[in-house]
């Protein structure tokens, strides 16, 4: 039988769950953990992909893939991750991660582990699993360890409340990517077409790309702008991306919380008049590139304020204030990019210091399933007015 004092500590400590106030240092099991899970899910999924590469993986990268170097890495992620696995067991009360990873790496073993059969070349539409893959391993080894050491808000643990939800937008957006790019890009060619005039073009073409590049983020800033202005001042888009502002956390993957309506309709007409302007092809990969580095560094809970270079380039602190629960940042610091348009129309807020709560300031009636979250802007009508209609 339990006594009290060790009730307690199951209580604080509970050992199958996964939002947890047991430590996190060195040597408590949590790093061995979360290792173990994240390289269990990137194994599993490898070994997916290598079955199922007609249905799960980019076609265009398919030959691009070093196959030989990546069965050796698969090798070594399985291994990493059951013995890591173990590790966080032996050392942790709370077993979940453990078992996570563990799990998933046995379930990859059976399908075939590092010497898995490479299945069906041909096929389409597809599920990007590979980019999901891809990008697991790119964020999660680069923003973990970067929000543990320079947190701004070290209190604020790595699955922290409504992680899971953020991470099933993370997952499937990079799962939809085809779809969603050609969502995002195919409107432009097929409506705006005829807005293409020779005579611009050219006159872009022959702008040098070090100009190109900053010209395109500049429009591209600009058009997001008042698209997503207008994302917060008219009802009807409100309810869409009232979904981005209902975080109560700030980190990287709270940047991925976005409805899909919201994240197509913002990305499609940001890509107007890139599109119609006719930046070169290398302007605009890297313009797609810098979207994507941004959007979700902006959103990361760093403390670093770059008081330096803060005037020109959006920042964690920038963005953080557009994501505040206070009434005064409401409708402010509208760019991804540059805080240079708040500036010119007048919605520029930095007040000096950082935020102290986030989230959505008034009604707070959007649900926490990803789901339920889909279905929210359809069924909530007319109930959840802009942010500025709604004040407390
Ligand atoms: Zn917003
Ligand atoms: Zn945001």
């Amino acid at each position: 039988m339990l006594d009290d004092s060790s009730e307690d500590v199951r209580s604080q400590h509970p050992r199958l769950a996964l939002e947890t106030t047991e430590p996190t240092l060195f040597g408590r099991g949590w790093i061995s953990g979360m290792l173990s899970s994240i390289l269990g899910i990137v194994g599993l999924a490898t070994v997916l992909c290598f079955r199922f590469p007609h249905l799960l993986t980019i076609p265009e990268l398919l030959d691009k893939y070093p196959v030989p170097f990546i069965r050796g890495s698969l090798h070594i992620v399985l291994v990493t991750s059951f013995l890591m696995g173990t590790v966080s067991i032996c050392l942790r009360k709370n077993k979940t991660l453990g078992l996570i990873g563990i799990s998933l790496t046995l379930i990859a073993a059976l399908l075939g582990g590092s010497g898995v059969t490479v299945g069906n070349l041909s096929g389409e539409p597809f599920l990007a699993l590979d980019w999901f893959v891809l990008n697991l391993i790119v964020y999660s080894a680069v923003y973990i360890p970067l929000e543990r050491v320079f947190a701004k808000h070290p209190e604020q643990p790595t699955l922290r409340k409504e992680w899971r939800v953020d991470l099933t937008y993370f997952f499937l957006h990079t799962l939809l990517i085809q779809t969603t790019s050609l969502l995002t890009m195919q409107p432009a060619m097929v409506f705006f077409d005829w807005a293409r005039l020779s005579a611009i073009e050219q006159t872009v073409s022959t702008i040098p790309l070090v100009l190109q590049i900053p010209a395109c983020l500049l429009v591209a800033d600009f058009a997001q702008y008042w698209v997503h202005r207008a994302f917060h001042a008219v009802p009807f888009l409100w309810r869409f991306h009232a979904i981005h502002h209902s975080a109560e956390a700030m980190d990287w993957l709270a940047g991925a919380r976005l409805h899909l309506v919201d994240a197509v309709l913002t990305r499609g007409l940001t890509y107007i008049p890139i599109y119609v302007l006719g930046f070169s092809q290398t302007a605009i990969v890297v313009y797609v590139i810098v979207v994507a580095i941004q959007a979700t560094f902006i959103h990361a809970n760093v403390r670093w304020e770059f008081r330096w270079i803060r005037g020109l380039i959006a920042t964690p602190c920038f963005h953080h204030w557009h994501h505040a629960a206070e009434p005064e940042a409401i409708d402010k610091n509208f760019s991804v990019h540059s805080p240079l348009w708040d500036w010119i129309f007048g919605t520029y807020y930095m007040p000096g210091r950082w935020p102290r709560k986030y989230g959505l300031c008034g009604k707070r009636d959007v649900p926490s399933s990803w789901l339920l979250q889909f279905l929210y802007p359809f069924w909530r009508r007319g109930t959840s007015l802009p942010q500025s209609n709604t004040e407390e």
